[in-house]
């Protein structure tokens, strides 16, 4: 059996129970080595096999997966916050559907919503935006072009933009063509939820020269729009002259 695991942003209190317990019975475990905390790597048994998939294929991966499984052995695949955003994980999935090997999916705690816990906010503000778009910049990886930063800024909604903490300029121009301004609260949240964790705040205008400011140019996520501002209106579920089905309203 393979279970895949969100080991989290990086606090390593951030797994889940059932993720650390998967931790702790593995005979072998292979992780994100480039972002999973390895403190994690703790939990392990002695006499666990430990890969960092940041050295290795996926086919390198897949062989690993398939000796272990023919000896009956328990693999995790550790993926750093949860695996369903930029994990890979389909790939590996299918290939395992081919192999007939049985695998299960272990959720974690998403580096987005490490920031929002990181910089004190709410991403769905009554009155600012009820929407939140995770996406990238393309990369060496392609974005499709009708999801260009650009298009989506359009909405003005909140936005979480993970994977371009090395591209701020591009990024802060392609926002600035949506319906963001210059003004609009953005923050690059660094290294969420780690010891080294960083949370700047600025205007999207000055986006770029703030990261290079700070010397963050990656395993950062940015964050823009008014969210991030101090306006906002009163949730309705906790008016008082609003009834639910749990609570009648008093006034
Ligand atoms: N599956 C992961 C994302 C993997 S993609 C998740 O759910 O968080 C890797 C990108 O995630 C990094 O380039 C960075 O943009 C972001 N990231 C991962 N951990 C982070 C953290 N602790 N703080 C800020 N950004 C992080």
């Amino acid at each position: 059996m393979i279970h895949f695991v969100g080991a989290g942003p990086g606090a390593p209190d951030l797994i889940t129970l059932r993720g650390a317990e998967l931790l702790k019975q593995a005979d072998v475990c292979i992780y994100a080595g480039s972002l999973v905390n390895p403190v994690l790597l703790g939990l392990c048994r002695e006499d666990c096999a430990i890969y960092n998939s940041a050295e290795m294929t996926l086919e390198e991966v897949l062989a690993v997966m398939e000796q272990a499984e023919a000896k009956g052995k328990q693999t995790v695949r550790l993926h750093t916050g949860d695996p369903c955003l930029y994990g890979a994980i389909r790939e590996q999935m299918d290939a395992l559907d081919t192999k007939g090997i049985p695998y299960a999916i272990t959720p974690g705690v998403s580096s987005f919503c490490g920031a929002a816990a990181a910089a004190e906010a709410e991403y769905t503000l009554p009155g600012v935006s009820q929407t939140v778009i995770i996406t990238r910049m393309a990369g060496r990886t392609p974005v499709p072009e009708r999801e260009g930063i650009a298009s989506l800024a359009a909405h003005g909604a909140t936005m979480v933009i993970f994977l371009s903490a090395s591209m701020l300029e591009g990024l802060q121009a392609a926002l600035l063509q949506g319906a963001y301004t210059e003004q609009t609260p953005a923050a690059l949240v660094y290294k969420a939820t780690w010891p080294e964790e960083k949370v700047v705040r600025c205007p999207l205008g000055e986006l770029a020269k703030t990261g290079k400011e700070h010397g963050i140019s990656k395993t950062a996520l940015v964050l823009v729009g008014g969210f991030l501002g101090t306006d906002y209106e009163r949730s309705r579920l906790y008016a008082p002259d609003f009834s639910t089905e749990f609570r009648r309203a008093t006034k």
